[in-house]
């Protein structure tokens, strides 16, 4: 059971083994919402693909500006039953080729969390965001670099992800995120209404951080989920906590800082 799940996680990374190169900085996308409009629950065979307008243009551009792009979608209406694997496999296909063929956005993989939530709404497994089981397992099979890299999303769940993946976030505000639950990593680094604005910002805002191994980061960065539970009461009653996300609609001025402590004076390949 667990290696055919495996299988289907790692569809595409296992083809690629890491190696001795350095370390790349990589933006992870969220799909419905982000990406593309809002797939249906019950995916038809064919499903059209919608673009988020701008979002085509923006991987290409952050695609040529050296960045690995990766698509981390959960899609819990396969443990549902709503569609199939095969389905989903399929309009993943027609996204790549369109992606290729309309933008010239070449995109180094998708990654799919196939799972249910449990009965509260978590992730029941390693993999579904706001856990960042995508992202980690991308970061090792491809080479990639978290703590340079960036979590694009239009919920609060994808910040968090990338967040416990020890990258930055960014918030696509596409009508997505209704609930607004703050906790300290649920608080963007950044928020956007549209893709060109964050591409520009982002792109301004790369930072000469060196490459360091993931396995420092996760044990550094991504506290387990009822450690951040319990933050998230404490920063749940702060309302100036709350107003700073939830007051605006327009952009930052600029990313928030990195803390100090993970900063480095040394220059980065980039
Ligand atoms: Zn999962």
């Amino acid at each position: 059971m667990s290696t055919t799940l495996d299988d289907f996680l790692t569809a595409k990374l296992v083809g690629t083994p890491a190696s001795a190169r350095p370390l790349r900085p990589a933006v992870f996308v969220d799909l419905d919402g982000t990406l593309i409009e809002p797939l249906p629950a019950d995916l038809a065979d064919p499903t059209p693909v919608r673009f988020i307008p701008g979002a085509g243009e923006a991987l290409a551009r952050l695609r040529a500006a050296g960045l690995a792009v990766v698509i981390v979608t959960n899609q819990s209406g396969i443990a549902r039953g709503y569609f199939s694997r095969a389905q989903f496999a399929r309009l993943q296909d027609v996204l790549e080729r369109q992606l290729q063929d309309e933008f010239g956005a070449e995109i180094d993989d998708v990654a799919v969390c196939p799972h249910s939530p449990d009965a509260r709404g978590r992730p029941a497994c390693l993999c579904r965001k706001p856990a960042p089981g995508m992202l980690t397992r991308a970061a090792r099979a491809h080479g990639l670099d978290l703590h340079r890299s960036w979590m694009i999303g239009d919920t609060l769940d994808d910040v968090e992800a990338g967040h416990r993946a020890g990258a930055r976030s960014v918030l696509l505000d596409t009508g997505g995120e209704t609930e607004w639950r703050l906790s300290p990593l649920r608080e963007p680094d950044g928020r956007f209404t549209d893709w060109e604005a964050l591409v520009d910002q982002l792109l301004a805002s790369i930072d000469p951080l060196p490459a360091r191994p993931v396995t420092a980061l996760a044990s550094a960065q991504a506290p387990v989920l009822t450690v951040a539970t319990a933050a998230s009461r404490l920063i749940d009653a702060s309302d100036e906590a709350r107003a700073s996300v939830s007051s605006s609609s327009t952009l930052f001025a600029a990313f928030r800082p990195r803390p100090a402590a993970l900063r480095s004076s040394v220059p980065s390949p980039l």
